[in-house]
């Protein structure tokens, strides 16, 4: 079993409208004609008419579904009946099931189809939309009902999975500022408005500056590169007007093949400093000053009900629950993690001395060295490799796993029978194995474009609920693999192939949960990446190797010797991938920590990888100006380290299967993966979940045999 490597994983988030639900029977009488807010018809109970999106139409339906939404919440709230159960929390769980459907499409255009002309309405819509939500969670008479509820439940409590909605949504409301008094609440509002479009300026200018720094080769600068590398970047200059040239874009799918492979020293160095500037530029476009003020007014939000601050906040409802925890586990891997980047250094400098290059490491080297080390050490070449990754191939391995673990069969939809966004993107239906029960649909939307965004990510456009029936899931993938010349195989490296079967996770998780209610869909953000994580490992399991990784002309399986390689060379370079990652995450955590007065950026990121003993040859995975994550919205703030927590639950349930006598595919283990792991999502508490699933809680030391660092004694 290889475990894999590390930073394949951390490009990916889940875009999840979790607090919206779809698929009305309640007629919406007073909805107008406007395409997108219309009940989805069709095939499979209705799919999104992705064939109808629209930049026009967009934005008044939006604005309609949220009148429609606060309406139903203003029924709810002014019941003059006494606050239920049914009539207030049930009530909940059924409403917004239009703004649902306009957020499918929004989701959509503001991640897979962008333009200049999309963007400029979400500008305009982003305080709106922050607005509403905060009407909602702001609603006095609302949040009463709800109080009433969740105290009558203390005393009597419910079935469980209705306890479950009523303390996750009461909790919800209470840290979003439901128990401020008036001009509190006032305040908390203004700074989520302000907020909100901070994160969208600081997302902007990310996309401005990967757009904006492309570096154009000329032909006598193309040494190292491979074919299909050198084939894409002659394209994609060409579609911008350069004809003859080749373009590096300053995305991570570019930078990375090319800082791998080139020979150019020189040019590594200006496409780092490109990419590792994003957002850093000190142009209007720079992203420092944002985020001072995003980190003072998350502060302030927070102090408002007395927290300390924002991570503190933040943990209480996480598996960590608190920022100590959190810290503990980062700084027992770091010191490991650094200690392995010398000595990958001293082995690139050798290799350095012995071609006679005559440098230092710097960090545009450490992906070239470290490929030269790979070579020399494993002799595994990750372009041989790739002609065993064929991303037709790599579904078809995914199907089979989901089909042994979940009973899950996956047939392509007629031809034009689902509406699409893009001609690229293809569905599948979902059904049982044996039962040919319909479950849902896959969309898969893999090739990188311009307005897409960069990286990996799954989502979900309809989510299983059973409280008003059962419901079908349709859950989509969403890659940036580079476009093949037509008729060409698309091969992909090892790292994308892991994070291809880490997306899919994702939609198994999304697929396979059984829960009553709507909000207990939502994740739990340091374990809703576990689930994923734990799907890459069946990428190197025998049966999927021998099946399906097979050489894209001669059809050959991979050579036992060159999985040899692949598994010795696991945990190769994994002081680059663990320490840029936990770089980012421990500033992500200081950040939050820090007091943000009077804090400059730059200066307290230089200072605290200082104090921290950050080698200097490499920087960390995302650079605060271009941490998305953590401040284009609230999603990973102070949430970074959720990775690594899960990657710990990872390797200790992954040693569960080794442990068992069918190892990856034993019957047992994977029905207890399903029924503890995957169907509950939010309806059970995490740490419980987990402990009926292995008999005891997690412990790190799996993961540090996975990325073959000394197992701390103790
Ligand atoms: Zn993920």
């Amino acid at each position: 079993m290889i475990s894999k490597s590390f930073k394949a994983t951390l490009i990916c988030s889940i875009v999840l409208f979790s607090s919206c639900k779809e698929d009305t029977k309640i007629p919406e009488k007073t909805m107008s004609d406007n395409v997108l807010i219309q009940e989805w018809t069709g095939p499979y109970n209705g799919v999104p008419a992705f064939d109808k999106i629209s930049v026009e139409a967009i934005k008044p339906a939006v604005e309609e579904a949220m009148t429609l939404n606060l309406a139903e919440i203003e029924d709810i709230a002014n019941n003059t009946a006494p606050a239920t159960f049914e009539n207030t929390i049930v009530a909940m769980e059924r409403s917004g099931k239009a703004l649902s459907r306009v957020f499918a499409y929004y989701g959509i255009m503001g991640s897979n189809v962008s333009s200049p002309e999309f963007r400029a309405v979400q500008a305009e819509l982003a305080p709106k939309l922050s607005d509403f939500r905060s009407q909602i969670s702001q609603n006095e008479k609302l949040f009463q009902r709800i109080k009433t509820v969740y105290e009558a439940s203390q005393k009597t409590p419910l079935e469980a999975q209705a306890q479950r909605v009523v303390d996750l949504t009461y909790k919800q409301f209470e840290m979003n500022g439901a128990n401020l008094d008036a001009e509190k609440k006032k305040r908390y509002a203004e700074i989520n408005k302000e907020l909100s479009s901070l994160y969208t300026d600081f997302a902007n200018n990310i996309l401005h500056d990967e757009e904006n720094y492309i570096t154009y080769l000329n032909e006598d600068q193309l040494g190292g590169l491979g074919d299909g590398f050198i084939k894409s970047a002659a394209k994609i200059a060409t579609d911008k007007g350069k004809d003859g040239k080749y373009a590096i874009t300053n995305t991570r799918s570019s930078m990375d093949p090319f800082l791998t492979y080139s020979t150019e020293r020189e040019l590594r160095k200006q496409v780092w400093k490109n990419y590792y500037s994003r957002g850093d530029n000190g142009d209007e476009f720079d992203n420092n000053k944002i985020i001072a003020k995003i980190l003072r007014l998350r502060k302030e939000r927070v102090g408002l009900m007395g927290y300390d601050n924002y991570a503190e906040w933040r943990l209480q409802d996480r598996m960590a629950k608190t920022p100590e925890n959190a810290m503990d586990l980062m700084m027992a891997v770091w010191p490991a993690a650094t200690a392995r980047v010398k000595e990958e250094v001293a082995d690139m400098q050798t290799v350095a001395n012995e071609l006679g290059d005559n440098i230092t490491i710097e960090p545009w080297d450490y992906r070239y060295y470290a490929e030269k080390v790979r070579k020399k050490k494993y002799d595994l070449d990750s372009e041989e490799v790739k002609q065993y990754l064929q991303l037709d191939k790599l579904t078809e391995a995914m199907f089979y796993t989901a089909g042994e673990l979940f009973n899950y069969k996956f047939t392509p939809v007629p031809e034009g029978s689902v509406p699409v966004f893009h001609d690229d993107v293809k569905v599948w239906e979902v059904t049982d194995k044996d039962s040919g029960k319909h479950i849902g649909l896959w969309y898969l939307d893999p090739f990188a474009r311009q307005g897409k965004r960069s990286g990996a990510w799954a989502t979900t456009y309809r989510s299983s609920d059973s409280f008003e029936g059962e419901k079908n899931v349709l859950a989509s993938n969403n890659s940036n693999f580079v476009k093949p010349a037509p008729g060409a195989a698309v091969l992909v490296s090892w790292d994308d192939a892991t994070t291809f079967f880490h997306e899919f996770g994702h939609a198994l998780h999304f697929f396979s949960a059984d829960v009553k209610y709507p909000t207990l869909n939502g994740g739990v953000r340091d374990y809703t990446e576990f689930q994923s994580q734990l799907l890459e490992r069946w990428l190197s399991t025998d049966k999927v190797i021998n099946q399906f990784l097979v050489h894209y002309k001669t059809g050959e399986p991979i050579p036992a010797s060159l999985v040899e390689k692949i598994k010795k060379a696991s945990t190769f370079n994994q002081g680059f991938g663990t320490t840029e990652y936990l770089a980012s995450a421990l500033i992500d955590m200081k950040l939050h920590l820090a007091d943000p007065t009077d804090i400059d950026i730059d200066k307290f990121e230089r200072e605290t990888l200082d104090e921290l003993g950050m080698p200097k040859e490499l920087p960390m995975r995302h650079r605060t100006p271009q941490f998305g994550h953590v401040f284009s919205g609230e999603g990973y703030a102070t949430a970074y380290y959720g990775y690594m927590w899960a990657d710990v639950l990872t390797s200790d349930a992954s040693e569960a299967f080794k442990e068992a006598e069918g190892g990856f595919y034993d019957k047992t283990v994977a029905d207890k993966l399903v029924k503890y792991l995957f169907a509950p999502r939010n309806a059970m508490d995490p740490a419980e979940a987990y402990r009926k699933f292995r008999g005891r809680d997690a412990k790190i030391e799996a993961l540090m045999r996975d990325r073959g660092f000394p197992v701390p004694m103790d």
